[in-house]
Order: structure tokens, then sequence, then C-alpha cells
């Protein structure tokens, strides 16, 4: 085996197969589950030189990455070098060490900062996955000593779906609430010329152009060709894996892990109507996306979850615990004392058309000037422009005892028409729609919306009535919306007003939509090392055993310090896990 570049001659078998239950596959190293950290190990695993098998359970690869914003926390990363961000290696350090408290745990903290610049470089240099900074986002908590304003995030570039060929068919298509009728936005520029599109022709040309070709891939090809964000991810990782002929096996799930002397030495797989045998010599690597579709978990872990379905899950439904379970059956431990077992995120539940239902995740709007968000009580309970982990675990916390766990982000018609208020869209598309559905309440009033709503009318107007009083100088007392640059970020820069988040809800009719608590994945996992080996209860690593991605006990301690802070530990633990098994 080589170990100093891709695999010469290998025989290409992406996501090829025929009538493999019941055969035996040989392999170096076998990779359960397809999203960004599975792939990152595969890719960095398959150019040192190892024969490499990816299984996924769904029949589409790509998992919570492939519906994510596809943001990456990458603190030191060369493009933000390339942008002349030069920052002391110690300032992550410092932010994490205060953010993260008894939950910092230098060695895996260390491997992580120390690898994800090397990271991306590595797939820079080597394989189709290329990026594009987000060196003007800043971490979430601006006010703890060692926040940086900016130059820790990265995303994919958009992926062209041509270059993908037939791979692009298997991927998991975006999320329907996230997208508008099937067309992916990218985070960033591309989002912020939606939103400013009645107020920017430069916006409005971007967005007509978009839609345009949007509508002639739709019409040629079916669904969206110009891939951006976790999906764009996932297809160059998985164009990547393809030329570095790792083979790549949909609708195969991993039922039971092989040891053979205390080492694991690969997995039973259920495919094709059967079982079959995945030997690899390096080790299993498990990615399966740890267990937001768990019920029994979540109910066991999740405070105020008491059957465990009063939650919101956003990742597929296959992500439902398989490998924290395998990796138990081996003898790995879950690792539950985190700061949250969950990565929180506020979800309304969206009634389609077609009688399903929906989740959309509550990210943008909350930090947008005219709106608040109010429990049952009808009072506020935390600064709505903080992060999206920040607002639902005020709420957990908050909730009156007794009660359904909700809040309700309440706003005016002028707000609702600029910005939209969750998946109900902004001008020029109709508000009507989300209201008859039942998704938004409207009032002509505050205290008729309140008792829509069930919310204390007079405590409601109360409240209103006093963000308004401040509103309208720019300034929150209570909360200190826009006293951070993430806040400000979070809010609207074309605001003609002293403060980004901050503007008064006067203008009826009023909306409001419900949020419940739901997650963009899980953070308690599998105890692991610094070079992601799946610990026993013991200590001692359990040979030939890795756990990455949300399968891996959250590196940041169940904190959540900036946006991206899932996929880039996802990423930089994969390529970690995958340069630990080729032995570099
Ligand atoms: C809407 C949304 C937006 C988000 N935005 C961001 C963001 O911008 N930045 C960020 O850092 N995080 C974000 N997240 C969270 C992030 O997407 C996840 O934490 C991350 O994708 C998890 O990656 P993973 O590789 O661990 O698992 P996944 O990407 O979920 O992949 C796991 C795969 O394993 C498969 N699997 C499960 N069981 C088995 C089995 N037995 N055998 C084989 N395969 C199996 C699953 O089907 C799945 O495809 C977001 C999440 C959502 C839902």
């Amino acid at each position: 085996m080589s170990t100093a570049g891709p695999p010469q001659g290998a025989q290409h078998r992406s996501a090829q197969r025929g009538g493999l239950a019941g055969r035996r596959i040989d392999c170096d190293l076998l990779v359960v589950g397809s999203g960004a950290s599975g792939l990152s190990a595969a890719v960095t695993a398959a150019w040192h030189g190892l024969k490499v098998v990816v299984v996924e359970k769904a029949p589409v690869f790509g998992g919570a990455t492939a519906w994510s914003g596809g943001w990456m926390w990458a603190p030191g990363n060369p493009l933000a070098k390339r942008a002349g961000i030069h920052e002391d290696p110690q300032q992550p350090r410092t932010y994490l060490r205060n953010e993260l408290g008894p939950h910092y745990d230098a060695a895996r903290v260390d491997a992580f900062l120390d690898n994800a610049p090397a990271m991306v470089a590595f797939f820079e240099q080597h394989t189709a996955l290329q990026f594009v900074d987000g060196n003007g986002i800043p971490d979430i908590h601006g006010q703890v000593p060692g926040a940086a304003t900016g130059g820790h995030q990265l995303i994919a570039a958009p992926c062209d779906a041509r270059t993908l060929g037939a791979l692009n068919k298997q991927l998991r298509p975006t999320m329907r609430e996230t997208s508008f009728l099937g067309m992916p936005i990218m985070a960033g520029a591309d989002l912020a010329a939606f939103l400013s599109m009645t107020r920017s022709a430069k916006s409005f040309l971007h967005v007509t152009g978009r839609f345009l070709r949007h509508l002639r891939d739709l019409a040629l090809h079916g669904r969206a060709m110009h891939l951006v964000n976790g999906v764009a991810l996932v297809g160059r990782l998985a164009k990547s894996a393809q030329d570095l002929q790792v083979q790549l096996i949909a609708s195969a799930p991993a039922r039971r892990l092989l040891l053979e002397q205390g080492r694991v030495c690969g997995a039973v797989v259920a495919m094709d109507g059967g079982e079959t045998e995945i030997r690899a010599s390096r080790g299993v690597v498990l990615a399966a996306g740890g267990f937001p579709h768990d019920t029994a978990r979540r109910q066991a872990l999740f405070p105020r979850t008491p059957t465990g379905h009063e939650h919101l899950a956003l990742p597929p439904e296959s992500c439902s615990g398989d490998g924290i379970r395998l990796g138990e059956a081996a003898g790995g431990v879950l690792a539950t004392g985190l700061a949250s077992p969950v990565a929180w995120a506020p979800v309304s539940r969206v009634p389609h058309a077609d009688g399903t239902v929906g989740h959309f995740p509550h990210i943008i709007d909350r930090g947008k000037p005219g709106v608040i968000g109010v429990l049952s009580t009808g009072r506020r309970f935390v600064n709505e422009a903080d992060g999206y982990h920040d607002y639902t675990a005020a709420m957990v916390a908050q909730a009156p005892a007794g009660e359904e766990v909700c809040s309700w982000l309440v706003c005016d018609h002028r707000f609702q028409r600029l910005y939209g208020l969750g998946h109900a869209r902004p001008f020029p598309l109709p508000v009507g729609p989300a209201v008859r559905s039942g998704y938004l309440q409207r009032g002509a009033t505050i205290e008729a919306l309140a008792r829509a709503c069930g919310i204390a009318p007079a405590a409601l107007a109360a409240t209103v009535q006093e963000f308004n009083d401040h509103a309208r100088r720019g300034e929150d007392p209570a909360f200190g919306r826009g006293s951070t640059p993430y806040n400000r970020k979070m809010g609207d820069a074309l605001h003609r007003g002293p403060n980004p988040c901050v503007a008064p809800i006067e203008q009826g009719p009023f909306y409001a939509v419900k949020v419940l608590p739901g997650s963009f994945g899980t953070f308690a996992g599998l105890r692991t090392d610094a070079s992601a080996r799946v610990l026993g209860a013991d200590g001692a690593a359990i040979a030939g055993l890795y756990a990455v991605g949300t399968d891996m006990a959250s590196v940041l301690g169940g904190c959540y310090p900036s946006g991206g802070i899932n996929l880039g530990p996802a990423m930089t633990f994969g390529y970690i896990a995958g340069r630990h098994a080729a032995g570099v």
C-alpha cells in the first residue's frame, strides 16, 4: 500500500453493485455512513492508499450533511490566511476554554484545532472538494474573551451537478422546507440577495437569473443542478471518493460489527435482501449520524422530553442511533456528561398542501429587526439574535413547568413582507396560504393574535409595548439585541436605524409562528480519543474502531460556540481517522 498518494490502477467500483448479498467483501477500511464525517474519512484513507468501502443505510448518500447549511468551523484555515487573517493559534483555544469550561478536553480540542487547517489544505490540494470562505462570520458569543469576528468559517464551493454524472441522482436532495421549488439557496451572499431583492436592483437581477436557470434545470433534468450548501459538500466529497475508487454502497445498513481477539475487523451489512460480511483489515469507522431519531435515547437524555416524542429532529430518519449501538456492542461507552446532549434548533411544523408535515429551522428570521420570541406567558425570554442553540436551550429551560415546551415568534405585517417569518416567505410570495394552512396565526391587534395563539393577551401587549418603547431608539435593554458582532450579522445591514437587529412591532395585522424544540443533530456520542478511536469502559482504545461526526461525543463538550461546529469537527476527525487507519 502506498502512503503518498491515490491508489493506482484500482478497479472502479463506485456506486455499482449487483447481487452482493451472501458474498464476502474484503477491504482495508469500512465506513458506516455517507455524511461529511464518513466521506471525509473514506476520501482521506483512500488517498493514502487504502481500499475503502462506504455503506449507507438510506437509498441516497449524504445524511444530515446534505440537508445542512454546509458551514464548517475551521479556525486558522488556509482561506482565512490567504485573505490576510493571521490569528494567534491561542485565540480559539482561549475562546473555547471560556465557552466550554469543565467540558474542555485539551487533547481532543488540540487535535481538532491542529488538524482543521491541514484537513482543508488536504481536500483543496488533492480532491474535488473546493471551498469558499465565510471570513465575515463572527463566533456566536462575542462578549466571551477569545471570540473572533471572522476567519473561522468556510463552506463547499457550489457544485455543478453535471460533473457528478450518475452519482448526482444518488445524492440526498436538498430539504424541501429550506429550498424554494427544489432550488437550494446558498448561505451567505446568495441568501442575502434573496432577502433584499425588493430593495436592490442588483439583488433582483441575481435572484431572477438564479431562478430562470433553476427552471431550465428542472425542465431538462427534473432537479436542481446548481448544488450549494450541504449537498454541494456531499456532492464534492462523493465525487472525490469516486475518483479514488472508493466503493459506495447505498441501501446497505450495517447490522453487526465483527470482532476477532478484541479487534474490530469488519461488519455484517444488510444488502440486496440478504447479509454480506465486509472484512476490513484496518477497521471500521462509525459515521452513522448520531441518534436524533432514537426516541428511547431522546427520552433518556433530552431535558423535558418525557416520552421521547416531544422533539422535532431535523436530520433524516435513518440517523437513528445505529452507530452508537454498534459501538456499545463492541465495548464502547456513550459519553453523556456534556453541557447539552443535543444541538438544539428552533423548529416550526409546516403543513404542506399534500398533507405531509415538514420541519423548518428558524436560523435567519430571529435576528432581523422587528420580531420577538415569547413564551405562553407573553414574556420574552432570550436575546433572539443569539444562536439557535441558545434560543432553544432558553426556551426549554424557561417554558412554564407542566406545559408543552414552545415559544412564539411575533412580528408585524411589514416584517413578514420584508423578511418572511419562518416558512412563510416574504413579498412577492403571498402570506395568505400560510395563514389558511394554520402555519401562521394572524390578528388585527396584538391581543387578538395572543388569543389565537393561546398566549396571555395583556402580558403580550405589555411586552410588545415595552419592546417598542426601546426599539424606536434601537435599544433592547432587556436582552441586548445587537450587542455582539454575531447579533449584527444576523440582523439586516440595510435596516434604516441605529441597530440592525431592532425595530418596533407596530403595523398590523400581526403574525406569529409556533416554535418547538428540535435539533440539528446530537452531541452525546461515543467516547473517543484524539485519534477518533473509540474508548472502552477502561479508557483504552478499542482496536480497529473509530467514531466520527455525531457518532463521536462532541469535541466541544455539548457547547455551541459558533456556527459550523458540527461539520468542521466532522470533517476534521474524519480526516484524522482516515490518516490514522492508513498509518500516517
Ligand atoms: C437543516 C440542517 C442544517 C444544518 N446546518 C449546519 C451547518 O451549517 N453547519 C454545521 O456544522 N452543522 C449543521 N447541521 C448539523 C450537521 O449537518 C450534522 O451534525 C452533520 O451533518 C452530521 O454529519 P455526520 O457525518 O455525523 O452524519 P450524517 O451526515 O447524518 O450522515 C450519517 C449517515 O449515516 C447513515 N446511517 C445511519 N445508520 C446507518 C447504518 N446502520 N449503516 C449505514 N449507514 C447508516 C445515515 O443514513 C446517514 O446518511 C445542520 C443540520 C441540519 C439538519
